[in-house]
């Protein structure tokens, strides 16, 4: 198995060095032609991805290595809002879809696949209908109750109008939660738990995402919030208040013992919605307030009551005895939509500018004399103390022109660049480049190692 660089300090390979001249980064000089969108021109010239079909990627080093920090993210925060991790299968039986009825609902977004035995199956868009199935089977008494049960798996829709790259897929890979609660005011806290949490969770990627009043659509249910990054090119229309924009989840304290619809209502008494939702006729804020932008919308939640308990009999007894319907929300995050509309929100001309919590690695070093026995020493030791630090580091050491060594560094949008030159090294210092802001200094290298050791999330 390679290394993902997510935990593994020391990954025991032929050679830890991650070198440029090794690394399988096919980069493009040409803008592609079909990409649309700025984050699918920079994902194909940064060689993240490379298309399959429509709609349809595979994923390259660069672009697995921040759908994997994306997801460790998501999982993360999961995790601390009290759900647990299960893993479902891509493909699923088609009976559980008609008993519920959704066989139809869905259409032709649905891939139906009939195996070698003539069984109809089908590669799973959503999943409420295989947890209710493996919760019925399972939890009998409400004392089994409240539960939240998660996975991130690859999903399939057949989507009409497959574009902008992985923004808008066939093949796409989602975080998907489902809460399970023995009435409504249960799953209300439940929803209410997701809903703070997703907050956290976007802040922690560096994305501003404002929660809007939503349609429920094919999954159903009554209430439901769409969270949405502004960005120009989102298929979205969105109408918030201002005040939203300027709030920074990270900066609240959070405990998910304690009744969070306060906190959900700070959010919600605001004024937010879709295009769909909104209706400027009885919009209340005045228009100095209100904001008028586009969308990308990066995840859901829903509470669908028991929509599906009741087509599934999923029952558990209560404490009286009695049979009750159980109640249920689903929780979705499009995590390979969300490298996308990153990079839509954090980027420049020369290319990606990556937020540290999500960024391929922490730095590049770039060696301006590749073979020049003084700054390959030089480069070889920022290398070895990053490292060692726990640092993820990306080394150019090819035997390429500065101008192109720079214009890829800029490309792929790392945070921090450490320059290694011939005048430099002769002087004892490097140079420290922060990605972000274009700010460049002249450092004796343990300072500029000290920089970025103190800065990786
Ligand atoms: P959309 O309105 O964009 O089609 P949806 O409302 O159908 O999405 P959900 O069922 O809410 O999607 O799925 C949860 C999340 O999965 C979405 O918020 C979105 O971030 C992501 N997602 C949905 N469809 C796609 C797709 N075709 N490609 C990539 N990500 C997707
Ligand atoms: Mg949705």
């Amino acid at each position: 198995m390679g290394n993902l660089g997510l935990d593994c300090r020391r990954p025991a390979t032929r050679d830890p060095v991650m070198r440029l001249s090794r690394y399988f980064l096919p980069t493009l000089k040409e803008t592609p032609a079909e990409a649309q969108i700025v984050s699918h021109r920079l994902m194909l010239r940064a060689g993240m991805i490379r298309q399959a079909s429509a709609g349809i990627y595979s994923w390259l080093p660069l672009g697995f290595r921040v759908l994997k920090k994306i997801e460790q993210i998501v999982r993360e925060e999961m995790d601390a809002a009290g759900c647990q991790e299960i893993l479902m299968p891509t493909i699923q039986p088609a009976e559980l879809w008609k008993e519920t009825g959704r066989s139809e609902d869905y259409g032709p977004e649905m891939l139906r696949i009939r195996d070698r035995h003539e069984r109809e199956m089908l590669y799973g868009p959503t999943n409420e209908d295989m947890i209710t199935d493996i919760f019925r089977e399972s939890v009998r008494s409400y004392r089994d109750l409240p539960k939240n049960l998660y996975h991130i798996q690859w999903k399939f829709r057949d989507e009409i109008r497959p574009r902008f790259g992985v923004m808008r897929c066939c093949e796409f890979l989602m975080k998907d939660a489902y809460s399970f609660d023995m009435d409504l005011e249960g799953a209300r806290r439940s929803y209410n738990i997701m809903f703070v949490s997703y907050l956290r969770t976007y802040a922690r990627m560096g994305l501003k995402a404002i929660p809007m009043q939503a349609e429920t659509g094919p999954i159903g249910g009554d209430l439901s919030h769409e969270f949405i990054v502004l960005a120009d090119t989102g298929e979205t229309g969105v109408y918030a208040e201002q005040v939203l924009l300027e709030r920074d989840p990270r900066e609240e304290e959070i405990d998910f013992e304690a009744d969070l619809e306060p906190v959900v209502r700070s959010w919600t008494e605001r004024y937010a919605a879709t295009d769909e939702k909104h209706d400027p006729a009885k919009c209340p804020v005045p228009a100095d307030e209100l904001v008028e932008a586009r969308g990308i919308e990066v995840g859901q939640i829903f509470y669908f009551g028991t929509e599906y308990a009741e087509p599934m009999n999923c029952y558990v007894t209560g404490p009286g005895g009695e049979k009750k319907l159980i109640h249920g929300g689903s929780y979705g995050i499009g995590v390979s939509r969300l490298v996308g509309a990153i990079i839509e929100a954090s980027h420049d001309e020369a290319g990606i500018v990556w937020p540290d919590a999500v960024a391929p690695f922490a730095a590049g070093i770039v060696n301006l004399k590749s073979g020049d026995e003084a700054c390959d020493a030089a480069a070889e030791d920022l290398y070895r103390k990053l490292t060692d630090a726990g640092v993820e580091v990306l080394y150019d050491d090819r035997d390429e022109r500065a101008g192109v060594k720079f214009a890829e560094m800029d490309l792929i949008g790392l945070p921090w660049q450490l320059v290694v030159g011939p005048r430099g090294v002769e002087a004892g210092h490097v140079e420290l480049k922060r990605r972000a802001t274009g700010e460049k200094r002249e450092l004796a290298p343990d300072q500029a190692l000290s920089e970025i050791i103190d800065s990786v999330p």
